[in-house]
Formats: structure tokens, sequence, C-alpha cells
């Protein structure tokens, strides 16, 4: 029997800010749709934090036994700062010389590559922005025929007012009444073309220097933002579907006027259950692409930025953001993740020695329960620190086995080793380094350069300067920089 028939799961849906038990459009069917990101620069370890949430999220319901339709999308056009900015990848192709759909490559192909490097689960529909432009416009043409938006100079913009006096509900997902929600558009020259302040566009005039241009029945020009995720929605999970997901930066204004424009459209309300990640910070403050408060997952896993005492592999990177409930801030720092680095060593070695303990004729430990108190975290909204904490007490049970002050039957073994591999490995979606192609080679090349440090440091007790300059210069010479501190000798790769 599937799983999801016997684990009924509550999740947090940020439409009603209450915990709700999930229950599917369709029996046995998730249809998860997650904003991705836009691909003007390159994915920071905030993006890939939101994103590994719906991995393990994802991950979950096809454990279950869920058939699951994930679509995230590339924003490769269309994400205006605000309605009368330029559009941000139209602004860094200009900016680098370069074309857009040149910008769109390079940023998407590392996009991929770290979520590659991160053990993501590849999305069932990965669309594009630019792709579904013909859509954009006909849900345009259909709001427009509705009556909840209009023309001006080129222009289509999104009635709010004339939204919310129909009986429209802006404003029901943020929570913002009106008065707010208008002093958080901000307002720049192009004010006098909308009826209201906080009306948004779905379509804007290109001005001449525009790159990024489509043909429309209102004139040269390119979507609004918001409206992709409307329309690609709409076209691969359904006018109303199961989940929606993103940032919690991404409440107000994007998903409110989602919302608008697919209920405009459709009549419907496009989407049962709101589920929204909160933020990585860096010295308190959130990373952002546009602050440069940010660090990358490569040079995490290189060690190559200051803000890291040494490099840490992908596998740890992602045990320290599972530590975090995905709906609680986490803050980023190099002492954190050798913490987790710590952790996630003990969870390692406990999964490879529980290979090698033998079965007895009895058990004495409570594999069932403890498996159930696994279930049940990860049925309590997702959440993976509860999780860690139950997995680590199997941690304490592989030790006692190893020590030979408990024992368990061949089934109650069987029992502990799986559930200890599906929430470590299928679930978490954690690497073993010792067997991980993606970081076993890393995870050896830091092996050795320990050892090196360890062959240093014995030169230098024997004050053997020419041995520890040569060691010192020969690995820099591999792009290896060794870096001396007060509690001892820390490397990044470069
Ligand atoms: P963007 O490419 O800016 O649209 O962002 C892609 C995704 O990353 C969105 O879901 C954002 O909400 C999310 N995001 C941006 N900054 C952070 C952060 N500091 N922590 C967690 N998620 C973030
Ligand atoms: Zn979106």
């Amino acid at each position: 029997m599937e799983l999801y028939k016997t684990n009924s799961i509550k999740l947090y849906n940020s439409l009603s800010k209450s915990k709700e038990e999930f229950k599917p459009i369709e029996d046995g069917m998730v249809g998860m749709y997650v904003c991705g990101p836009t691909v003007y620069s390159n994915v920071h370890l905030g993006n890939v934090r939101t994103f590994m949430s719906f991995d393990m999220i994802y991950r979950y319901f096809l454990h279950l036994g869920y058939k699951v339709r994930y679509v995230r999308n590339i924003t490769d056009a269309g994400h205006l700062t605000d309605d009368d900015s330029e559009d941000k990848i139209s602004t860094k192709a200009r900016l680098e010389k370069l074309e857009p759909m040149e910008i769109v490559q390079k940023y998407t192909v590392d996009f991929h590559e770290t979520l590659q490097k991160f053990n993501f689960l590849p999305p069932s529909i990965e669309p594009t922005a630019t792709g579904h432009i013909v859509e954009q416009i006909e849900a345009i043409k259909t709001i427009l025929e509705n009556g909840l938006a209009y023309e001006s100079n080129g222009s289509v913009y999104f009635d709010v007012l004339k939204y919310n006096g129909n009986g429209g509900d802006y404003g029901v997902l943020s929570k913002r009444v009106m008065d707010d929600a208008i002093s958080n558009t901000r307002e720049l020259d192009g004010q006098s073309e909308k009826k209201n302040p906080q009306d948004f566009a779905l379509w804007k005039k290109a001005s001449p220097e525009h790159i990024m241009r489509w043909p429309s029945p209102w004139g040269v020009g390119f979507p609004g933002w918001h409206l992709e995720c409307s329309v690609m929605s709409t076209k691969y999970l359904g006018e109303t579907f199961d989940i929606h997901g993103g940032g919690m930066d991404l409440k107000f204004p994007h998903h409110e006027c989602e919302i608008a424009q697919s209920k405009a459209c459709n009549h419907s309300n496009p989407v049962n259950y709101w589920l929204h990640t909160n933020m990585l910070t860096l010295n308190g403050q959130k990373m952002a692409k546009s602050t440069g408060n940010n660090i990358l997952p490569g040079e995490i896993i290189s060690g190559n930025n200051n803000i890291l005492k040494k490099a840490f592999s992908a596998s740890v990177t992602r045990f320290f953001c599972m530590q975090a409930h995905y709906r609680s801030i986490l803050d980023f720092s190099s002492d954190a993740l050798e913490a987790s680095e710590k952790g996630f060593i003990k969870l390692m070695e406990a999964v490879n020695t529980l290979k090698k303990i033998e079965a007895s004729d009895t058990s004495t430990l409570d594999i069932n329960n403890w498996k159930e108190k696994c279930y049940a975290a990860m049925n309590d909204d997702f959440n993976t620190p509860i999780l860690i904490a139950h997995l680590f007490e199997g941690v304490k049970f592989v030790n006692l086995l190893k020590e030979g002050k408990a024992t368990l039957s061949a089934s109650d073994l069987e029992l502990l080793s799986e559930t200890m591999n599906i929430f470590v490995f299928d679930v978490l979606g954690l690497e073993n380094s010792a067997s991980s192609e993606n970081n076993g080679g890393e995870d050896k090349l830091s092996g050795v350069v320990e050892m090196m440090i360890t062959m240093r440091k014995n030169a230098r007790d024997n004050k053997d300067w020419a041995l520890s300059d040569q060691i010192r210069d020969e690995l820099l010479a591999l792009g290896i920089q060794l870096k001396d501190g007060k509690d001892g000798t820390t490397f990044s790769i470069n």
C-alpha cells in the first residue's frame, strides 16, 4: 500500500495562516509550482536554500508514493524591480554588451550545475517565461475582456481597485490593506500611466533601447513579471492546483498579483496551499544579490571566501540547511557549518557502521516506535530539524549495537537500516561522502590537503623550514592556499 494512504501531512498554509491537513485535488497526485530563479546572475546560497526546501518536500511526497508534477520555472524575461524599471536581464545584457539570451544561458547553466552539485532532483517541467509569451498575451486579452485591466500608452495594467470592487480579494495573501499596498508600490516617472498606484503591469511598452521585445495587440513590448507564473502554472497544473511555493519575499507583490491575475482570468482560486520559505541571512541581514551580502554555493565548496575558515562539501551545506525548519530564519556562518559538519560525519559513520552490525534473536530497542516518530516529524509541516533529532537517536541505537549494549532481530535491524537510508538519502537528499560521485572527489581532495597540512606541521615542529615551505609553495602552485591562523592552518581551493 502507498505510504500516502497512512501518512497524512499537515502543512502550514500561508493563505489561512494555519496548519491544514493536505488533501490533494486528485487522490495520490500532487501538483506543485515553485517560482524559479531570475537568471541574470549566479544563484546565492539563499536562493539555493529555498529551492532545497522544495526539493525536500518533493522528495517526501515521492517517497510517500504520490505521483508529483513539479513545475519550477526559469524567469528569463519580465522581472522588473518595479513597474517602471528596466527588465533585470535587459539591464545586465546592456551592461555586459551581450545578447539577453547569452545572459540567460550563462546563468541557467550555473543554476543547473549548482543544483546538480547539491543533489537536487530535477523538476518534472522547467518552463521559461520567454517560451510562454503567446500564452501571456492570451491571458492579458482575457483579463481585458473581463474588464479588469486597461490599456494605457501601449502598456496594460491590472485594475486593482476595480478587481476588489467586483468582489476580488487583492491583499488576501499578504494581508496588506490597500493603503499599505500603495505605500509599498514604488512609483517613478510612469505613474501617470496608471489609474491608481497599486495597479501593476501585465504588459509594458518597450522603449526603443529595451532589447527584449515582442509584438502584441498593444504594440511592441514585454510581459510584466507576475504574469508568467499565473500562465505557466495554469497551463501545466490546471486552473486550480495543490501547492504553490516560493520564498517569503515573493508573497508581496508577486504572489498577491498572481492570485488576482489568475482569478481575473479563470474565475477560480488558483492555489489550495501556499508554502513560503524563510530567509537565509548573513551577518543578520537577508542574503541578496542586489546588496552583495551573499555567499555563492561554489565558494563554500572551494572555501574561497573570507567569511569561511575552510571549505565545506555540498552535503554538509545541505545538512546545515536541513537542520533548520523551512519556515525559520537561518543565519549562515563558518562556525555553524563546522558544527553541521561534525553532525553530518557522525550520521554518515552510523549509516556505514550499521551495514556491519549483525542481527540477534531478540530486539532490545523499539525500532517501530522510532520509525513512526521520524514520519510524524515530516508529517508535521516537513519538520526536518525534529526529523534530524530522531535520526541522531538512530545514531545512538547504532552505537549501542556496536558496543554490544543492545541487540536487534534481523527484521528490526533491516527496518532501522532501511528507515535511516530513506530519511538520510531519499528525503533529506544527503550523499554519503564515501560513495558519492559528486563530492567523493572533493572530499578526498580535502582529506589529502588535511594530510599535507599535518605533514607541514610536523616539519615545522622539527624546524625543517625548507620542507614546510616546499609543501606550502607546491600546494599554492596547484591553486590550494594555506592560511595560518591562531586555531591552526586552514585552506582554500581556487
Ligand atoms: P530570485 O531569483 O531573486 O527570484 O529568487 C529565487 C528564489 O530565492 C525566490 O523564491 C526567493 O524568494 C528566494 N530567495 C531570495 N533570497 C533568499 C534568501 N536570502 N533566503 C532564502 N531564499 C531566498
Ligand atoms: Zn513566480
